[in-house]
């Protein structure tokens, strides 16, 4: 497994952001993974969960990122229960401009607490 405590991008906004250099209304944080609120919810509950190491998105992830990806979950399903939002919630992660990736560093929304729709825009 990575060091999770490396490999920054110092033009990254999500790795300020990990670092505390940017302020963010912060929902829970481990070893591996950080949580937040978006800063222009789409839902009553939106977080983005993102790993601590600078990895631009989904399609950089390798098997050893098995450990990291279960954080990832972990700590959203720890949301999930905090927020009463059951089984019904949606975790999203856009990868390039065109799906509507923003940020270049890898993040899954979860959304949650109000009727969602399908498919996406
Ligand atoms: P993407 O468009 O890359 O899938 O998602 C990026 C998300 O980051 C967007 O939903 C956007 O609202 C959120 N975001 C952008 N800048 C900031 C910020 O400075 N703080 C927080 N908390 N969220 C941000
Ligand atoms: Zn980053």
């Amino acid at each position: 497994m990575a060091d999770a405590t490396v490999d920054r991008d110092p033009n990254c906004l999500f790795c300020k952001i990990v670092a505390g250099e940017i302020p963010s209304d912060l929902v829970r944080e481990d070893e591996l993974v950080v949580v937040f609120r978006d800063i222009n919810p789409r839902a009553p509950t939106h977080v983005l969960a993102v790993p601590r190491q600078h990895i631009p998105s989904a399609y950089e992830l390798t098997d050893a990122d098995g450990p990291l990806l279960a954080a990832l979950f972990a700590s959203m399903r720890a949301v999930v229960d905090e927020a009463g939002l059951g089984r019904a919630y949606r975790i999203v992660t856009n990868v390039g401009a065109a799906a509507g990736q923003s940020v270049d560093h890898l993040h899954f929304h979860l959304l949650g607490g109000r009727q969602m729709s399908w498919p996406p825009g």
